[in-house]
């Protein structure tokens, strides 16, 4: 701002200057041309003599400013006439350069600069009828007024620009204090949230500037790192609880066993077969928490390892995996495909998210229903479609059934070997491959989901450069 400042007034002082000086020195050089076309009816044509007294009128006559020293000088440069006697020069030589000039004829003009003095020096020739020079007029002037009238510019602009640094200087000063302030209170909330783990701390954002966005874009992103914060304490409890069911189970029944003396091996045998279903339902749980872990972990890197694929292979899989079980609970399970529909996908990943959600249709679905399973490719989609006529599912339980270890039914899930996670490994699954499940339902006459996938997966980039 300073250096600003100081070329603006330069630049602004300078141009008045040379403003101001041009209109004196065309002042001063016309006036000594007139001065000196008039002069020559004052001077004797043959000896170049100059009656003063006349002159002397005539300059008073014609009014020339009091600054202005006018001097008329002889062939020789000797001083005729002088306007101000006082300082008498009269009757000396002055051979200075302006003078000089007008002697050979040609109007002269000399500016000499002393500090902040200046002075101009015109002079013009004095011609006769015959186009002779026989004298020259010499004009010197100062021009105190345009001096002064500099000097006070300068001195106002000076207090100025002091004036505006020191109101610039004092709003700069407020707003820096106003914003570090801020700063070093975002610091300090940021690192206590870091430090002692406080996470829901929330930072001051009032105001529309640019802190005060910084200040929402981070409470929105602690919110988030509250929820991840409750989601996890909330997935280890439930997985905790989950575990803890089944080893209970197994613990009493081992405990009536071992204090039971003389036990009937009948019972024994009873408990043993419970024992072992707890075992097979402890197993089914830890199995799908670490799969749930393992897609958690996949789905946040950018890696994917897709390759082509027949959707036609994987469902017939699932169609041979999941007849009996259709068949054991009098279900009739229908798939029904248009044609071979190729895709780019994880084969094993994309087993997962088809698998669980058919399971789940012939586990929610009562003797002699059924389950309907079609595909379709249209629009860029691939679409699979998972019907079923079984207890449906309500508009409010809809929104929670994706959640880890949710049951609407805990007893009816039990009892099919459900675990609450299904959808969590399906939704994961699809998520995978940037894809989605709708779910359309009504209660007590069945449930739709559909898997909804982009039919041109992304290529990973070491493949999309080898092709
Ligand atoms: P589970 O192992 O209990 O089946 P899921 O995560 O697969 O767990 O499903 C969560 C809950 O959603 C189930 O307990 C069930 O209540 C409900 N659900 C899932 N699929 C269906 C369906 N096709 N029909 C009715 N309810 C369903």
């Amino acid at each position: 701002m300073i250096i600003t400042l100081f070329l603006f007034s330069y630049y602004i002082i300078s141009t008045m200057r040379t403003y101001l000086y041009d209109d004196e020195k065309l002042n001063v050089r016309t006036t000594s041309n007139v001065v000196a076309s008039f002069a020559v009816d004052y001077m004797n044509k043959e000896t170049g003599a100059l009656d003063k007294e006349r002159f002397t009128a005539f300059i008073n006559g014609i009014g020339v400013d009091a600054q202005m020293r006018v001097m008329v000088l002889s062939r020789d440069v000797t001083v005729l006439y002088d306007s101000q006697n006082n300082r008498n020069l009269l009757g000396t030589a002055q051979v200075r350069p302006s003078v000089m000039s007008a002697i050979n004829g040609i109007d002269g003009f000399k500016q000499y600069e002393n500090g902040n003095i200046v002075t101009l020096d015109a002079s013009a020739p004095i011609f006769n009828s015959d186009g002779e020079v026989i004298g020259v007029v010499n004009i010197v002037y100062v021009p105190d007024s345009a001096i002064k009238f500099m000097d006070a510019i300068f001195g106002e602009m000076f207090f100025l620009i002091i004036v505006i640094l020191l109101l610039v200087g004092i709003i700069i000063f407020v707003i820096a204090n106003l914003v570090s302030k801020r700063i070093v209170d975002f610091t300090s909330k940021i690192t206590s949230m870091g430090d002692d783990g406080i996470l829901d701390e929330k930072l001051d954002i009032s105001g529309h500037d640019e802190i005060s966005r910084l200040g929402e874009a981070f409470n929105l992103m602690s919110e988030k790192v509250v929820n991840l914060e409750k989601q996890r304490v909330q997935f280890v409890s439930d997985a905790s609880h989950e575990l803890k069911t089944p080893l209970s189970s197994i613990k009493l029944m081992a405990d009536s066993i071992i204090q039971t003396p003389d036990i009937n091996v009948e019972y024994v045998r009873e408990f043993m077969i419970d024992m072992n279903n707890e075992v097979d339902r402890l197993n089914r749980i830890v199995n799908k928490l670490l799969y749930i872990t393992k897609m958690d972990v996949r789905n946040e890197e950018d890696d994917k390892h897709f390759e082509l694929i027949s959707l036609n292979d994987i469902v017939q899989g699932i169609e041979k995996n999941l007849q009996p079980l259709a068949k054991k609970a009098d279900i009739t399970l229908v798939f029904s495909t248009p044609g071979e529909i190729f895709l780019m996908a994880n084969k094993d990943v994309l087993w997962q998210g088809i698998y669980n959600i058919v399971d789940n249709a012939i586990k929610y679905t009562d003797t002699d229903g059924y389950v309907l399973v079609a595909m379709q490719q249209t629009d860029g989609k691939v679409i699979i479609e998972v019907r079923d006529n079984g207890v449906g599912i309500s508009e409010e339980e809809r929104g929670k059934i994706f959640e880890r270890f949710y049951r609407v039914d805990k007893a009816r899930s039990r009892e099919t070997g459900g675990t609450g996670l299904g959808l969590s490994i399906a939704l994961a699954a699809v998520k995978y491959h940037n894809g989605q499940i709708e779910v359309e339902s009504e209660e007590g006459k069945g449930s739709t989901f559909k898997i909804i996938l982009p039919d041109v997966v992304p290529l990973r980039e070491e493949e999309a450069q080898n092709e």
